[in-house]
């Protein structure tokens, strides 16, 4: 950051650029979240965890409906409600494992780039 004549502050013209970690393009540091990660690749990673959140929803699901269907053996008038609970499940599992594939591809990518330290930028 420089100073104008009257000693104040200001914003340089052009912003400073970034590398992003994941794909190394260069980006303006302010579309870069802490990480270093552009927006791009937070939008891919989000996608590839949310596909693992519904693998392991459904997975979550099918445990607790096969829970159900051994362990508490339901009546058929109450089928509707416990269908209802195996698809609370499988919706909530989801969010969860989503969660959890995001954070550890975020950890994993970090790992990977401390492991090949050329790959950071210079500055
Ligand atoms: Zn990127």
């Amino acid at each position: 950051m420089r100073a104008d004549s009257r000693g104040f502050k200001v914003l340089a013209e052009t912003p400073e650029t970034a590398t992003c970690l994941v794909c190394a393009d260069d980006y303006p540091e302010m579309e870069l979240d802490r990480m270093f990660w552009c927006t791009g690749c937070m939008r891919r990673a989000r996608e590839r965890a949310g596909w693992w959140g519904w693998l392991g929803g459904i997975g979550i699901g099918a445990a607790l409906a096969l829970y159900i269907a051994l362990g508490i053996r339901p009546s058929a008038d109450l089928l509707g409600a416990w269908f209802g609970v195996v698809a609370m499940g499988t919706w909530l599992g989801s969010k969860a494992c989503r969660e959890i594939a995001f954070g550890v591809i975020r950890y994993r990518t970090a790992a990977e780039d401390a492991a090949l330290p050329e790959s950071k930028p210079s500055s």
